[in-house]
């Protein structure tokens, strides 16, 4: 061997020691990823089963928000009646009260969201926020703007209610049509009576007749879905067909006033009449006796002294066990397995 070629012999033996040494570092470094990919993997699966196991433990197929618990009380705490239930994609607003496009911007949902309302009945603490509804959902908002009409379902003489609001925000609603170009002012009635009212992916709206004395007709709501239900009672005393529509359901929104203690005398004539188409805290027990929810919500909390609000509770535990809750502005239920509060 020359001396040159000698030379290039070493080189190739040091290149060729190098090269398997670096081939050993990424084939042991391959193996440690290989092996930490595994142990991420085998964690990763570990963990998903956790979640679809939590998923399925904590699956919520109802949501109800409750915009609006008060009366036509005026109050800065509870807004106008209002309740909210998020369904399937389904999204249904029951009742639209004072306040209640605030609130539903309070869970940032803007008026435009919502393309679905329910009215139980045409005092005004359960409508006034109608116009509110309809308009605003014309200002340009990112969360969304409505693009076809504001359906709405409701006891006879909605439609009166609806076009009689439209004709009088007139001027208002054709500049708005005319200049920005809105959609969504419009509104399709649909004047119902007890039955299955609306129906769409799975989720079925039921009407049922409640007592709200002198308004005629005064209407309840049960929405089933999956098998869960949840019951809004609307504006009544206390009714053998509210009983029959909302046997078993998993939530039950009561309505609620107290013009009185129970030992206490009727301050006015009125008092007495509008206790006469309310459901007192003692006529919400033997309801809830009879319907057996698994959770009553109190709505509509109508007081005439403040210091009756505190004994709502304690008035229908007296006649019934169960779970009772009473409700806030802006209180969320979820139903799933479990109907839980979360505020
Ligand atoms: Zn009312
Ligand atoms: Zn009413």
């Amino acid at each position: 061997m020359k001396r040159k070629d000698g030379w290039l012999f070493v080189i190739s033996i040091i290149s060729f020691v190098l090269l398997m040494g670096c081939a050993s570092d990424a084939s042991s470094d391959n193996a440690e990823k290989e092996e930490s990919n595994q142990v991420e993997a085998s964690s990763s699966t570990s963990e998903t089963n956790e979640e679809t196991e939590e998923e399925v433990e904590n699956s919520v197929d109802m949501k109800v928000t409750l915009l609006g618990t008060g009366s036509p009380v005026l109050s800065m705490e509870r807004l106008g009646n209002s309740t909210l239930v998020e369904v399937g994609d389904e999204r249904l607003l029951f009742d639209v009260g004072r306040g209640a496009a605030l609130r539903l911007d309070q869970i940032d949902i803007s008026p435009g969201m919502i393309d679905k309302l329910f009215v139980t009945h045409l005092h005004h603490d359960h409508t006034v926020g109608f116009a509110d509804l309809l308009i605003t959902a014309a200002v340009p908002d990112p969360r969304g703007n409505r693009e076809g009409d504001l359906q709405v379902w409701g006891p006879e003489g909605t439609e009166n209610f609806v076009n009689s609001t439209i004709q009088a925000f007139e001027v208002d609603i054709n500049t708005r049509k005319q200049v920005e170009g809105a959609s969504g002012l419009a509104s399709t009635v649909h004047e119902i009576e007890e039955g299955i009212v609306y129906e769409n992916n799975g989720v079925e709206v039921i009407a049922f007749n409640v007592d709200h004395g002198p308004m005629k007709p005064a209407l309840g709501y049960r929405i089933n879905y999956k098998g869960r239900s949840v019951v809004i009672s609307g504006d009544t005393t206390y009714s053998e067909n509210l009983i029959k529509h909302a046997k078993d359901a998993d939530l039950l929104v009561q309505e609620v006033v107290v013009v009185k203690g129970p030992d206490e005398e009727y301050q006015s004539e009125a008092h007495k009449n509008i206790e006469a188409y309310h459901t007192t805290p003692e006529q919400a027990g033997e309801l809830f006796k009879e319907i057996d929810p698994s959770l009553a919500v109190f709505t509509h909390i109508a007081t005439f002294l403040p210091e009756h609000e505190a004994t709502i509770v304690d008035r229908t535990k007296a006649i019934y066990d169960g779970e009772v809750e009473l409700g806030e502005d802006l209180m969320s239920i979820e139903v799933g397995e479990e109907v839980t509060i979360s505020e």
